[in-house]
């Protein structure tokens, strides 16, 4: 025995996943047969199993590429539905509600669709065959549908009807011949009935003189003949209803044989039984394999050549795999980390940290110093609080002033800063990360950008609170007492004068802008108008506003204010200059004691974050992402993954159909030679 089928089974079953092309299909069986004509049954009696959706409403509505497979290792028949990654199925209720949900999948209104679903059942008891059962053709010929349904249905049944495929056409004893619309489908697809198989299906019904001249009909004579069977005994006999599984179909057998054992005479010269029908279609199929066999080298054969050709210009044919992908994709990203630890260090996150505190600073010092009305405005509130320009002239002991130094740092010490400093460099680390992640291959994976984030996330967190504490635990020591050498005190009286000139700068811009869009005539009658009316500022006064509208009221107060802070930090910045030269001015000198207690807690919060939290995060990631995408994925999803892109997935494809089709090729060429051999 050659086992043809088999072996082009497996090739046809290799051409059927690279998909496309109809050319590269092998020709399989395909059955039709009009409602009630027992098509299932014949079916269900060659796999010997029940597993057809059963219902009188159009219950098939896609193709079902059935693949038998003879495995004589195995003790039963298992059932796969490759596509849908179910493999090693025994239970046939199951694979029949399976079947039933994928075909109503199919809404009623669309009637069909082309897309087949692919069934392969594996069995001791089974030939070596491929079959087609077509979604219901002539049953919906009849049926009250719209024409371009119709026309839909026809057109899908009429390209598996084609050349090579062989034709099974059913048709019921108990129904005249001439009414037979399988038969009548199959004439027009095969009008010389070259490629078609007639079956009669339930001989039982009818007496034998009328069975065996439908088995040799001649209004419609067939090459390959008719063949007569039982698949179902009577309902009287209850047979079958009385087993389930396998053994019905063995009850089954037993009463088709004892049937045409009983009427041996009536049937001579004709071809009845299953059994019969089954060794009948391997030897069709394994027949129009072997005639297939040429044409098919030469069509595999020029694929391939396309293929390679494409593979080679458009790849240069670089190997690429999904793994391959995958791996490359790690390195690279461990490369980009690498070169971002490089770039963000302990400089950096001090840098981050102190632009941070700064601004705090100068919220503090705003808040508790720079606020306050000059003498001349005070209101009755703060009569009693002196304003900033007598801070200048105050005696260094004033308590009022030391209390308020006091004040504004602790503000600044027990602000939280261990967990301000740990959020600000998490944020920065997550930013840095999405930016990196954008600057590799993974901009276009959405599914692995957002693990890989999350990976971050959690890396991070797990370091939170720890940092957060251990940052407080080690700043506590400045909630109580702050000291100041004088190198430090005139580094600080440095930088908080750099400070103080630059926030001098963005005010003066501010007020040049308000000025450039308001016009500066106009912005001068504003500021009059509201320094006249000093006691009212920040109300509004409908009736005497001189037609300002309450836009420009507003934009008049933002000049006054910024005009009025300019002029305190000019102010200060030439107390800063003159009167803030030694420590021993702290009192007198919030702004540099201020930026003074912003450098320890940068440096000691610097300390820690950069061991616990930073350093860590670079050792301990990498690691993650490892886990993450390299060990823990399935490689249903590093193909996902790598796929996602199309270029890639364009790629992988390329090359694996390059490598199935060879496959294929060599697969095809083995069996030709075998064939020569046997010859
Ligand atoms: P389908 O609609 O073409 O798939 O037909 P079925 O296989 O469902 O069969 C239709 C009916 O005919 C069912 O009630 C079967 O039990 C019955 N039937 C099928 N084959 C035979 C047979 O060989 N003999 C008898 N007596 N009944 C059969």
């Amino acid at each position: 025995m050659l086992n043809l089928t088999r072996q082009m089974i497996e090739i046809r079953s290799i051409l059927l996943s690279i998909g496309g092309s109809n050319a590269l299909r092998l020709p399989s069986i395909v059955v039709i047969g009009s409602q009630s004509s027992g098509k299932s049954s014949v079916l269900e009696s060659i796999v010997g199993q029940e597993f057809l959706p059963k219902g009188s409403n159009m219950v098939t509505r896609r193709p079902i590429e059935l693949t038998l497979v003879n495995d004589s290792t195995l003790a039963a028949e298992t059932a796969e539905f490759p596509a849908l990654k179910m493999y090693n199925m025994t239970d046939f209720q199951q694979v029949q509600k399976v079947l039933y949900e994928l075909n109503m999948s199919i809404p009623e209104t669309e009637a069909v669709s082309s897309d087949p679903i692919q069934l392969v059942i594996k069995s001791p008891k089974v030939p070596d065959l491929s079959l087609v059962d077509l979604p219901g053709y002539i049953q919906v010929e009849a049926a009250d549908q719209p024409v371009t349904l119709k026309s839909k249905i026809r057109e899908l049944c009429d390209r598996y009807l084609e050349e090579p495929n062989i034709i099974l056409a059913i048709s019921a004893a108990d129904v005249d011949l001439a009414n037979s619309s399988a038969l009548r489908a199959a004439k027009k697809a095969d009008p010389k009935g070259e490629r078609t198989i007639g079956v009669i299906t339930k001989i039982d019904l009818v007496d034998s003189e009328t069975a065996r001249k439908m088995l040799t009909n001649k209004k419609y004579p067939l090459k390959m003949g008719y063949v007569g069977v039982i698949t179902r005994p009577p309902p009287s006999t209850s047979l079958f209803r009385r087993h389930s599984g396998a053994q019905a179909f063995v009850a089954q057998q037993n009463f088709e044989r004892a049937y045409f054992k009983e009427h041996k005479d009536s049937f001579v010269g004709t071809t009845v039984s299953t059994k019969a029908l089954k060794k009948k279609l391997m030897k069709v199929l394994e027949r129009s394999m072997a005639n297939c066999l040429k044409p098919m080298h030469v069509v595999v054969s020029n694929e391939l050549e396309e293929a390679s050709y494409k593979y080679k210009v458009e790849f240069n044919d670089r190997d690429l795999t999904s793994e391959k992908y995958m791996a490359q994709t790690i390195d690279n990203l461990k490369l980009a980390i690498k070169e971002f630890s490089e770039r963000f260090g302990r400089p950096e996150l001090r840098a981050l940290l102190r632009s941070e505190l700064d601004q705090k600073v100068l919220d503090l010092i705003a808040l508790r110093y720079w606020n306050k009305p000059p003498v001349a405005n005070k209101s009755k509130e703060s009569e009693n609080e002196p304003s900033l320009d007598e801070l200048a002239t105050a005696p260094p002991n004033d308590n009022f002033w030391h209390r308020k130094l006091d004040i504004a740092t602790a503000s600044l010490t027990k602000l939280g800063v261990g967990r301000l400093a740990t959020t600000l460099i998490s944020d920065a680390i997550l930013t840095e990360i999405d930016v990196l992640l954008d600057n590799t291959e993974l901009r276009s994976h959405p599914m692995i950008k957002n693990a890989i984030k999350d990976a971050a996330v959690s890396v991070l967190t797990t370091r939170y609170n720890s940092t957060a504490e251990q940052v407080e635990n080690c700043i506590k020591p400045y909630k109580y007492e702050i000291e100041v050498d004088d190198r430090e005190w005139a580094l600080s009286r440095q930088h908080a004068t750099m400070l103080l000139k630059e926030e001098l700068k963005q005010c003066t811009s501010a007020y040049n802008q308000l000025k450039k869009t308001l016009g500066g005539n106009k912005l001068k009658q504003i500021t009059t108008y509201l320094e006249n009316e000093n006691n009212l500022v920040g109300q509004t006064i409908a009736n005497e506003n001189l037609g300002f509208s309450p836009g420009l009221l507003s934009r008049g107060r933002e000049a006054l204010f910024l005009k009025e802070r300019s002029r305190l930090l000019a102010m200060r910045l030439k107390f800063l200059q003159s009167d803030c030269k030694s420590k021993d001015n702290k009192y007198k000198c919030p702004e540099v004691f201020m930026d003074l207690v912003a450098e320890k807690l940068t440096q000691t919060a610097v300390l820690f974050l950069n061991v616990e939290l930073l350093s860590d995060f670079y050792y301990t990631f990498p690691r993650e992402l490892e886990k993450k995408l390299g060990q823990s994925l399935t490689p249903e999803q590093i193909e996902q993954f790598a796929k996602e892109d199309p270029k890639v997935k364009k790629h992988i494809e390329l090359q694996e159909r390059k490598e199935l089709l060879d496959l294929a090729l060599s697969k095809i060429e083995d069996v030709m030679a075998l064939q020569k051999r046997i010859v």
